[in-house]
């Protein structure tokens, strides 16, 4: 099975991030990725490629251009005007500040951009960010072409993750959205229909965002009830894709403490859907924060039942492209990846 690696993801590496209003240590750290990586490197089986260069065309398919722009210089621009290190933003372009009003299309501080591009605190910015963000999108489009050029699978390990990030906002440890692009990618191939199927804990809510409008991509997640759970204010069950697009978003969200068996059968609920849908090729956006001892989650599942969701999805048999998102209980990451992974190899013809 291709894994497609890039060390550039070392380069986003802030010391810190700013969760309910307090500086703690970052935990979307490069410990996760090398923790991954070197569990699957004593597996012969996993053939680990560097990723290809694609540019930035298929980020502006997805992506709001200006926001893709202000990410690349939100560094240098931040740092400058405050003194800085860290870009974190603490004044957000909340809607309701011009209710009734003409909206804006950016601000002209540098520190209040930060603010109107990104919507949360968890999310710094250092020298190397916009780098190791692309990079992590090459890795997706790489392992698609893969993917679309007849392999069974393939896995990318992205650093940083991409779920959280939408059209024209991000947030959540993500910038670009990796199974976004790559399932956009697909599509500008000559895919009619493609599925995404999002299993980290936290609802993938700029994924649904970017495509909720679309009939040609299908969006199923399971994850943390937004009532108690990050994203909070998407993810519900009602959230059923609208326009041409209605129906083709299934949200699942689960409670606290949920455990292998009730998951693996929620899990089937999505897979039926996707089956009936029938796309041509499905991206898996692998969150390995529903792992019991994850702190960043409150799900019960144990490793064993992540090689189960492994050997679920796979069943399926459809031409699969997994993608790295969450996942943050470090010394386990690389079981828990090597677990599911290892279902798409011994399970492949
Ligand atoms: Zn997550």
């Amino acid at each position: 099975m291709q894994v497609v690696f890039s060390e550039s993801h070392r380069l986003h590496d802030p010391t810190a991030q700013v969760e309910a209003g307090h500086r703690i240590p970052m935990q979307e750290t490069p410990s996760r990725a090398e923790q991954i990586i070197s569990s699957l490197a004593q597996d012969a089986r996993f053939e680990i490629v560097e990723p290809k260069t694609f540019g930035r065309a298929p980020i502006d398919s997805v992506h709001e251009p200006a926001m893709v722009s202000y990410i690349e210089h939100a560094h240098a621009e931040w740092s400058a005007a405050s003194g800085f290190d860290i870009a974190i933003p603490d004044v957000f372009f909340h809607p309701a500040l011009r209710a009734g009003m003409e909206p804006i299309a950016d601000a002209e501080s540098p520190l209040g951009r930060l603010g109107y591009w990104c919507f949360e605190t968890t999310t710094p910015i250092v020298a190397g960010t916009y780098t190791a963000a692309r990079s992590a999108v090459d890795s997706a489009l790489t392992a698609t072409d893969t993917v679309l050029g007849g392999a069974s699978n393939a896995y990318a390990l992205c650093r940083p993750p991409g779920h959280h990030a939408a059209t024209s906002v991000f947030g959540g440890y993500c910038f670009f959205n990796n199974a976004a692009i790559a399932a956009q990618h697909a599509v500008a191939k000559g895919a009619e229909r493609v599925a995404v199927l999002d299993v980290d804990y936290h609802h993938g809510n700029g994924t649904e965002q970017i495509f909720y409008e679309r009939p040609d991509v299908f969006y199923a997640s399971l994850h943390g009830d937004p009532a108690r759970a990050y994203p909070y204010f998407l993810g519900f069950a009602d959230e059923t894709g609208t326009g041409r697009g209605n129906g083709r978003n299934l949200n699942i969200p689960l409670e606290a403490g949920c455990e292998n068996d009730m998951y693996l059968s929620e899990l089937t609920r999505a897979l039926d859907a996707i089956d009936s849908y029938n796309p041509e090729v499905l991206f898996v956006s692998l969150g390995l924060d529903i792992f019991g001892g994850d702190p960043l989650g409150d799900l019960a599942i144990t490793t064993d039942g992540i090689g189960r969701i492994g050997a679920a999805i796979r069943a399926r048999s459809m031409p699969t492209v997994i993608l790295q998102e969450g996942g943050y209980a470090v010394s386990e990451l690389g079981n828990n990846a090597h677990a599911f992974l290892d279902k798409f190899v011994s399970l492949s013809s």
